[in-house]
């Protein structure tokens, strides 16, 4: 069953795009749920001036087709309120402290706060140390503060931002959220290996050929091409969506869901990642931007609105990123990100090594490829041999699918939704802990300095196809090909 959560959500952000697509929808789910009953309320806050009618009539327009009655839709939305806040005036945090107060008092929510910073990291530090010293921060239930992507833009703007941030929060209380480690199949990448002697038997160098893992985007820039053209592929996808699929896909079995015990087991991974020089990144790494595209009548990145017209920013990776580790060492593994793909599919395929018996030792024989597919579609599917039917003893591939249904609004919880509701319950186990970020950043910040050194030229690719040939030939060269291929 289901247990009620006391909280005052205060969302800096409360007007801007993610807080109508996600926040709102989520927090509807866990009301629908009874995971918040009558002891919670969320201010929402921005520069715009709203009232608190306007703002409950957004609510309800995003979440009133996510199932329940209107009666629900309309009682949930009276919790919600609107305070116009410039975050750099700290006249403004008395007016939001003295609302949080009263609003404390009328749901008897008992001190305990989340701070949902949903804007722009620029102001991350100005929030938090005004939270601070206009006494935002509660001394009687908990204070948790949860932090969207970027976090910085390399090691050290990262970590000036964590410093920042730790002047007013202690480290448990910071949240920094990861989406994918919120999602459904995500987090089956920890029941698939490790409730499965079978699979976990198999789940190493001894076995396995090589790991790809493909996160391909269909749209463009759209209208974060600001953004975008300052980031990158390497920034916005693979220092934290990719470092942490594959550190899940390649730690250790953690003893318990502990969160400093998963933390500990990631840690190991991201320690023994092997480090890069400026050859590694030439030879194992591949940028690439998406170019007009004809056929598809798709524009080229250069020609997006508000991207610089020489920009040099990569819409697409793909590398190679190697471990060195027993358990690990000598397996490539193959990671790719891009915008303007063919096809939206973020999925992860474990490639085994062919069979050992002369028996099978023919070209009829596949290896045998364990794919997780992470959206839109859910699931997994298995390639094994068997005997093709007739009179002979060759084999012929069989393919074996497990796909999860889309589910309902009470079977298949939404990322966001998880992790709100563990962000409530104090449970850090699936947001990015700083150890986690640094290190990855580390490792990133090696591949963009070797990039912003070299003079070579960025491959492409056309808009609406799998990729550039580079990353066909990043594979070939190791004797391997991308499992993913659309045509
Ligand atoms: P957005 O531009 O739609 O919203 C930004 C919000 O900040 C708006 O409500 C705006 O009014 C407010 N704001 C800006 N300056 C302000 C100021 N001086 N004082 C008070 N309020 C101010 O952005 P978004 O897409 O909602 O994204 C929010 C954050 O989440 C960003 O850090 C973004 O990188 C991150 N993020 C967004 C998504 C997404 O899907 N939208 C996904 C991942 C991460």
């Amino acid at each position: 069953m289901s247990q009620s959560n006391k909280a005052l959500f205060i969302i800096f952000g409360g007007t801007g795009d993610l807080a109508q697509r996600k926040l709102y929808p989520s927090l509807y789910r866990l009301y629908i749920k009874g995971f918040l009953e009558e002891q919670f309320a969320v201010i929402g806050t921005a520069r715009r001036e709203w009232s608190d009618e306007h703002y409950q009539e957004i609510v309800r327009d995003s979440v009133k087709k996510l199932g329940g009655s209107e009666e629900q839709v309309e009682a949930f939305s009276r919790h919600f309120y609107y305070q116009s806040h410039n975050v750099k005036d700290t006249e403004h945090y008395n007016t939001l402290r003295d609302l949080s107060d009263d609003l404390d008092k009328k749901y008897d929510i008992g001190g305990n706060r989340i701070f949902y910073l949903s804007m722009s990291p620029n102001f991350f530090g100005t929030i938090t140390s005004h939270l601070k010293s206009q006494n935002l921060v509660n001394d009687q239930g908990f204070n948790r503060v949860i932090i969207e992507k970027p976090f910085g833009t390399d090691y050290e703007s990262s970590k000036a931002l964590n410093d920042e941030i730790l002047e007013a929060f202690e480290s448990e209380e910071l949240y920094r959220i990861d989406h994918y480690l919120g999602k459904e199949m995500v987090q089956n990448i920890l029941a698939f290996r490790f409730s499965n002697p079978l699979i976990e038997q198999v789940w190493n160098k001894q076995f396995i050929s090589n790991i790809q893992i493909t996160l391909s985007e269909e749209l463009g820039v759209e209208e974060r091409a600001g953004y975008y053209d300052t980031s990158g592929a390497l920034r916005d996808m693979v220092q934290n969506h990719i470092m942490q699929i594959f550190s899940l896909l390649t730690m250790e079995a953690p003893a318990s869901f502990n969160s400093q015990e998963v933390k500990e087991k990631k840690m190991n991974v991201l320690t023994s990642l092997k480090q890069l020089s400026a050859e590694d990144v030439k030879a194992n790494f591949v940028r690439a931007q998406y170019a007009h595209s004809n056929k598809k009548s798709l524009n080229g990145y250069l020609e997006e609105e508000n991207v610089d017209k020489d920009s040099s920013t990569e819409t697409y990776i793909a590398g190679k990123i190697e471990l060195e580790n027993d358990r690990w060492s000598g397996v490539p593994i193959y990671v790719r990100t891009g915008k303007r793909m063919a096809k939206k599919e973020a999925q992860i395929s474990i490639v085994f090594k062919k069979s050992a018996s002369p028996l099978y030792d023919t070209e009829e024989t596949a290896e045998n490829i364990i794919t997780l597919y992470l959206g839109p579609s859910e699931g997994f599917s298995m390639t094994l041999n068997e005997k093709k039917i007739g009179m002979s003893m060759d084999t012929t591939i069989m393919k074996l699918d497990h796909l999860r249904s889309e589910g309902t609004i009470q079977e298949s919880p939404e990322a966001y939704e998880k992790l709100l509701l563990d962000c409530l319950n104090g449970d850090r186990t699936h947001f990015a802990h700083w150890e986690e970020v640094s290190n990855s950043w580390k490792y990133v910040d090696a591949i963009r300095q070797a990039w912003d050194q070299s003079n070579e030229k960025l491959a492409q690719y056309e808009a609406g196809t799998v990729g550039p040939e580079e990353a066909n030939e990043l594979l070939a060269k190791d004797g391997h090909e991308w499992v993913w291929n659309p045509k």
